[in-house]
């Protein structure tokens, strides 16, 4: 089935509470649906939870989403297992239903907020974990021509919170599945310095369920619950710089936190940097930086996407002049437009 919403409320679908509305939202069912709206001509933008979507305004574009559910077992045999789930699966209810099967791989990555499609958009990552690391390959729907396609791992070009779902030229591939491989043989990933000292005073290695707790508590104390206080997780990403950016910043702030990146580059903290540009806990308008992470952006109650927008460019300003590094959101920024120019 189709749902078609003209005018449709975007309140209860982004995490930050933007209060705005698209000109039409089409929801639907399956995949042979979503192939029914092909060709589509017009530009459109697919969401998902709305955990990683700033609205700057009223979207006068049209807003697709889906409600494929289901995970299924595809293939059992050995120590893997492969499931196939359905892009509107909320996350960390996949994440449950595998931690209570006993299959690992995604614990460390309990309780991000979204969909299970977008997931595989971003390379949602977390405590050493990255979603890529068990992805198998992710079927999709070319939109202009309503043929299906599957996408293998390698052909999702995945990275630090990239893939190629998020290239402005492949928006045309809707994600309808993501299949994943699980380990029924579960090490703990205690790669990440603080989920590695809560653990040190367990008397027993953790289970993959402990694991699980341990990174909802984690999280729940550092940070804010979208449904008290509206915000998209970090709002920044991380960036990475050349080794010699990264020696001439370390010269001038020896207590910066830097880190080894995949492609020989240096991950830099962008927290660390807004908080020492003093942006942590400041508010302008009802908009501000988070006190307690500095690189979370939060509506303090009513405050409009173009205030949002304010901070965030006020930060980036303040940490270019201090650094001499740009920092590049991590949140999709839909802009307001009635014609085709909304895009994110
Ligand atoms: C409190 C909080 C904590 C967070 N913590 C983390 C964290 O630890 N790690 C992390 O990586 N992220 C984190 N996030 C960000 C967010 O949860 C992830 O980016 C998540 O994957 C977004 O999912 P969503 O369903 O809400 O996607 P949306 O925000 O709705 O969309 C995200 C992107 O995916 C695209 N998209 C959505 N569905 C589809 C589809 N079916 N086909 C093609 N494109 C699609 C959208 O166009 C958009 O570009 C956090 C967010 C919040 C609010």
């Amino acid at each position: 089935m189709i749902a078609n919403i003209p005018h449709a409320p975007l309140l209860g679908r982004n995490t930050f509470g933007i209060d705005a509305t698209a000109r039409e939202l089409i929801e639907y069912d399956s995949v042979d649906d979503l192939r029914s709206l092909a060709p589509m001509r017009e530009p459109f933008i697919h969401i998902g939870g709305g955990s990683n979507l700033l609205f700057a305004g009223d979207c006068g574009t049209t807003l697709l989403h889906s409600r494929i559910f289901g995970v299924d077992v595809i293939d059992d045999r050995g120590d893997y297992v492969t499931v196939r789930a359905g892009a509107a699966v909320v996350w960390d209810d996949f994440v449950g239903w595998a931690v209570a099967s006993r299959l690992a791989g995604v614990e460390n990555l309990s309780l991000i907020p979204g969909e299970t499609g977008s997931a595989a958009v971003q390379n949602i990552g977390a405590y050493g974990s990255e979603v890529k690391d068990v992805i198998d390959s992710v079927d999709t729907v070319d939109m202009l021509t309503g043929e299906t396609r599957r996408f293998t791992k390698e052909e999702c070009g995945y990275g630090y919170r990239r893939s190629v779902f998020k290239r402005s030229d492949m928006k045309r591939y809707v994600i309808t599945h993501v299949t994943m491989r699980l380990s029924r043989r579960f090490t703990p990933n205690l790669s990440y310095g603080a989920l590695r000292e809560l653990t040190e005073s367990m008397t027993m290695s953790p289970s993959l369920s402990d694991m699980r707790h341990i990174v909802i508590r984690m999280r729940r104390s550092k940070l804010p619950d979208p449904a008290t206080l509206g915000n998209a997780g970090s709002f920044f990403t991380n960036p990475i710089v050349d080794r010699d950016t990264a020696a001439r910043l370390k010269a001038e702030y020896p207590s910066m936190p830097q880190y080894a990146a995949d492609d020989g580059g240096v991950k830099l903290s962008a927290g660390w940097m807004i908080e020492r540009a003093g942006w942590k806990g400041r508010t302008v308008g009802h908009a501000g930086v988070y006190d307690r992470q500095a690189l979370v952006i939060v509506n303090h109650g009513g405050a409009t996407g173009d205030e949002v927008i304010a901070v965030a460019r006020a930060v980036i300003s303040d940490v270019e002049k201090m650094f001499g590094v740009t920092l590049t959101p991590e949140v999709n920024i839909i802009m307001n437009s009635r014609t085709s120019s909304c895009s994110n």
